[in-house]
């Protein structure tokens, strides 16, 4: 069916698929009546993917490390009409990702879409990292992983649901000075296909897929730059705003789209694939 239904009352039912009709937009929420767990997400990418998760109809939980932030990007989607609920989240501690799920489905019955997007960047290269920094990186961006993606399967096996995992371009190409964040995206990388094929092989209807932003101007990023030693810093921007094909870096709402995407029912034949949102830096 694929327009308009005269019925005998003189009203028309109107296919909701159909979007424009003599140039009056029906609405079609893409994440409508979805309930969605983004950590991280007090700032930079996780914030733009809660921001249009909400503005797409999801519920979002904004939970973040730091308790403030999750506090503030939750009140202002509410403000600007959306649904969020914000809580302190650390992803490295097992015990909270049982807190946290537990509450989401108590409250909410359900949960349909987890990103798994916080994440830290500690630069130096294989001759400089301490073992305790790459400890804290492989628990922060890779452990973290694990946890919540075992945990989502566990409360979304039956009804099913979407789990995206920010991995980076780093998890596919190396970079001299991030010696512990290149093992940790790597792992995160074909972790997600494990996962993903272990729920296709039980057949659950759950999709994992990995997201591969390369250089978006974030806090993140900001502070890499600026844990670089002197000199370091510049030429590495000037290095990569230069190898990426499409001259600039990228927003966090470039990567928020294509989880939008992942999140939802367009991407429904996809699972355990990797989305590359890079401006084509990983093409050469
Ligand atoms: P960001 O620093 O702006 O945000 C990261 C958020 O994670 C912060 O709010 C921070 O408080 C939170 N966080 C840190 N440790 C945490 C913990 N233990 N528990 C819970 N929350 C914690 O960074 P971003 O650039 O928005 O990065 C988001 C994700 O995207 C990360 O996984 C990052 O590796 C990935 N990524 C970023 C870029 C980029 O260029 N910015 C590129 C590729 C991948």
């Amino acid at each position: 069916w694929n327009g308009l239904l005269a019925l005998n009352d003189g009203s028309l039912l109107v296919n909701p698929e159909l979007l424009y009709i003599k140039g009056v937009q029906t609405m079609s929420l893409k994440l409508e009546n979805k309930i969605a767990l983004i950590t991280g997400a007090g700032s930079g990418i996780g914030e733009a993917i809660a921001r249009r998760f909400a503005q797409e109809g999801a519920l979002v939980y904004v939970t973040d490390l730091d308790s403030a932030s999750a506090s503030r990007v939750a009140g202002e989607i509410i403000a600007e009409g959306g649904r969020a609920e914000a809580a302190r989240q650390d992803v490295t501690d097992e015990k909270a990702w049982g807190t946290q799920l537990g509450e989401i489905i108590a409250s909410q019955g359900a949960l349909d879409v987890l990103v798994n997007n916080a994440g830290i960047a500690i630069p130096a290269s294989v001759e400089d990292a301490t073992l305790e920094d790459w400890r804290t990186t492989q628990a922060v961006n890779g452990e973290s992983v694990f946890m919540g993606t075992r945990g989502a399967i566990a409360v979304m096996r039956e009804r099913g649901g979407s789990i995206i995992n920010i991995s980076s371009i780093e998890g596919i190409v190396g970079e001299a000075m991030t010696a512990a964040y290149n093992y940790s995206k790597g792992g995160v990388r074909i972790f997600t296909k494990s996962a993903a094929l272990a729920c296709t092989r039980k057949g659950y209807p759950i999709r994992v897929n990995s997201v591969h932003p390369g250089f978006i101007l974030t806090p993140l990023v900001q502070g890499a730059l600026a844990g670089m030693p002197e000199g370091e810093a510049e030429e590495f921007v000037t290095r990569v705003t230069s190898a990426i094909p499409m001259g600039s870096m990228g927003e966090p709402l470039d990567i928020a789209n294509g989880c939008l995407f992942l999140a939802c029912d367009d991407s429904r034949y996809m699972t355990g694939s990797e989305l590359v949102i890079d401006g084509g830096y990983t093409c050469h």
